[in-house]
């Protein structure tokens, strides 16, 4: 099933589940940032709400909000036990310790899974494992390359096929190009997480080859993937309508398990 139709079906399946609560799960998205990217992420994660039913509320503050004060903001919200999920949503301003506050979040509304203790695995490459599960990919024993090595993509990425049996070589912006070459030729499935428009072009893949294509690049306001559309493979996600739809759904599935682990 392609992703468009797969995010619809179960989308379909969260709206129905949300319709017969009388508590709606609650999500909190705090925005500190005016950056665009940022900015029509956060506007798709309320479209998204909207469209389940979910209660998803966004609390933008000024840029010269501080760290304590945001850290204050974060508490308020864990203890509030009217709110299941709590989004901090990136970038922040560069005097904010990141870190800090990803693990400020309780673990339990964590719905993001960037606590290193969280309940929830990061939405985008638990998206994608689902997704693949969901269309019966084999994972044991295949070579599985995840390109890059970012916390919130390539290492989850790489633990959670690791956790499934395969053998996983991650690539990363060190790696040479002759073995970038020699490793993704020998891929069953390749997860390029860079966000470098076309990076992977040029570069052979095996017929039967499954292709993640995660990066997101905005060139002249258009998007554009890591790896160039319609390569000889089995599968390949296209950019846009690909990853970013299964992200957008696991953050709903996971708000949704919040909740219901509360209830
Ligand atoms: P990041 O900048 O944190 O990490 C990029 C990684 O790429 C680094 O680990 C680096 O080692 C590696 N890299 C850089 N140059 C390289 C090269 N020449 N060869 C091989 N590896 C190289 O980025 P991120 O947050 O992991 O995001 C990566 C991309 O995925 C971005 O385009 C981002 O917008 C996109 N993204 C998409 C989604 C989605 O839902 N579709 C979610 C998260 C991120």
């Amino acid at each position: 099933m392609d992703i468009k139709e797969y995010v619809a079906t179960r989308k379909e399946t969260i709206k129905e589940y949300i319709k017969g609560l009388d508590i709606k799960p609650h999500l909190i998205i705090v925005s500190i940032n005016e950056d665009p990217a940022s900015q029509a992420y956060v506007r798709g994660k309320l479209k998204d709400g909207e469209e389940v039913g979910a209660n998803v509320e966004l609390v933008k503050l000024p840029l010269e909000t501080t760290q304590k004060q945001l850290l204050d903001y974060i508490e308020i919200y864990n203890k509030d036990e009217s709110i299941h999920g709590i989004i901090v949503q990136m970038p922040l301003p560069k005097e904010i310790d990141e870190e800090q506050i990803k693990n400020s979040i309780d673990v339990r509304k964590d719905v993001d899974g960037f606590n290193i203790l969280s309940s929830f695995h990061p939405c985008t490459p638990y998206g994608i494992i689902k997704y693949l599960e969901f269309n019966k990919i084999d994972f044991c024993s295949k070579n599985v390359v995840v390109v890059g090595r970012s916390n919130i993509v390539g290492k989850p990425m790489a633990k959670l096929l690791l956790e499934r049996h395969c053998n996983v070589t991650v690539l990363h912006s060190r790696t040479k190009k002759e073995d970038m070459n020699y490793y993704l030729s020998h891929a069953d499935i390749v997860v390029s997480a860079v966000g470098k428009k076309y990076l992977l072009e040029g570069y052979k893949f095996k017929k039967d080859a499954v292709l993640i294509d995660v990066g997101i690049n905005r060139v002249d306001g258009k998007l554009y993937g890591d790896i160039p559309p319609s390569q000889d493979v089995k599968l390949q996600t296209p950019v846009p309508g690909g990853v970013g739809l299964l992200t957008r759904l696991t953050l709903l599935e996971n708000l949704l398990e919040a909740y219901k682990n509360e209830i």
